[in-house]
């Protein structure tokens, strides 16, 4: 989803959340930035988005979803992760019965410490944003509201498959995040809800990433509302691996809106969780413009912004040498 809770009483402090144009000169150029222990692969992440479109909209209970469904849960096992599928039967806000299926890629499984990366698989059933009115039904492609996070997390899980990090890993491939309603703060994200509900002391994770939006052309990603609140000290880690990365144009030090994600279930049980989310103060909704539009397509997708999120994200579990 992502609607802004407190859109007003923040909206000050959002001015300068904003990146510097797309095609500029590369991020990674800046002065005193560590060359990565690990190198993530942005073109790996791209196609592991374009993979995902060629399913079609990733909607529950269409065959598209199953068959995604099906490919993921390969990819992940192809990479060497102890994979569980999580099945659920969800109850949307129309009452319809989604037959979801969260997906949990596991590394190091014996490790007690688990950085839980998460992102949601799923897409809209209706792109009710669309500038054209005849178009709100239609389904959204999801290059970017969904299929830009879980790309850059496949590839970092290619990348765990040859490296051993330290501490446990646990990716999350979420579903139903996106079949909610706008006039109904808990109809969204009901997969991480299920996922939080089921979380025993044997597998509860000791803080969380979530990925959401990605990919988009200069994309900016502010220190959202409820992160910044309830997990500050994980999100400095965060956006001190982004500086170290020569990303700190991407991930400003701002404060960026209050989101209503998958990290908030997760909040809620108690685990610091954060969300990195495109700030757009240029569009009207403060998503990027492509958001729940038809226009969400590959087009939508920077491989710049992809290596900014991934290598910063690679570089949060595998720490440069020189630190
Ligand atoms: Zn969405």
């Amino acid at each position: 989803m992502k609607r802004f809770f407190l859109l007003l009483s923040v909206g000050a402090l959002l001015a300068g959340c904003s990146a510097k144009a797309s095609g500029s000169a590369s991020d990674s150029e800046a002065v005193g930035t560590v060359a990565p222990r690990v190198a993530f692969s942005a073109d790996s992440a791209y196609s592991y988005i374009e993979r995902q479109l060629a399913f079609g909209p990733r909607v529950p209970n269409t065959e598209g979803h199953r068959a995604a469904s099906a490919w993921l849960a390969s990819e992940l096992r192809r990479h060497g992760a102890e994979v569980e599928l999580q099945e659920a039967t969800l109850k949307a806000f129309d009452g319809t019965q989604l037959q979801a299926v969260n997906i949990i890629g596991r590394y190091n499984p014996q490790a007690t410490d688990r950085l839980l990366l998460l992102a949601h698989w799923d897409t809209r059933p209706w792109a009710d944003e669309d500038p054209d009115p005849a178009k709100r039904k239609e389904p959204v492609p999801g290059a970017n509201d969904g299929a830009s996070g879980v790309g850059v997390l496949l590839e970092i899980a290619r990348l765990l498959q040859t490296n051993q990090p330290d501490r446990g890993i646990d990716i999350l491939l979420v579903d139903a995040e996106d079949y909610g309603a706008h006039d109904d703060d808990d109809s969204w994200a009901l997969g991480t809800r299920y996922y939080a509900d089921n979380l025993t002391d044997a597998n509860r994770p000791t803080e969380a990433v979530l990925l959401d939006m990605v990919g988009g052309h200069g994309a900016a990603f502010c220190r959202e509302y409820f992160s910044q609140r309830y997990a500050p000290s994980l999100l400095d880690r965060v956006w001190v691996s982004a500086a170290r990365a020569g990303f700190s144009e991407r991930f400003p030090d701002k404060l960026g809106g209050a989101i209503n994600d998958d990290h908030v279930p997760l909040i809620q049980a108690g685990i610091p969780a954060i969300d990195i989310i495109e700030y757009n103060p240029a569009s009207g909704t403060g998503f990027n413009p492509t958001w729940h539009t038809t226009a969400d397509d590959l087009s939508g997708i920077d491989r710049e912004t992809l290596r900014a999120v991934g290598q910063t994200l690679t570089d949060f579990i595998f720490p440069p040498e020189s630190e």
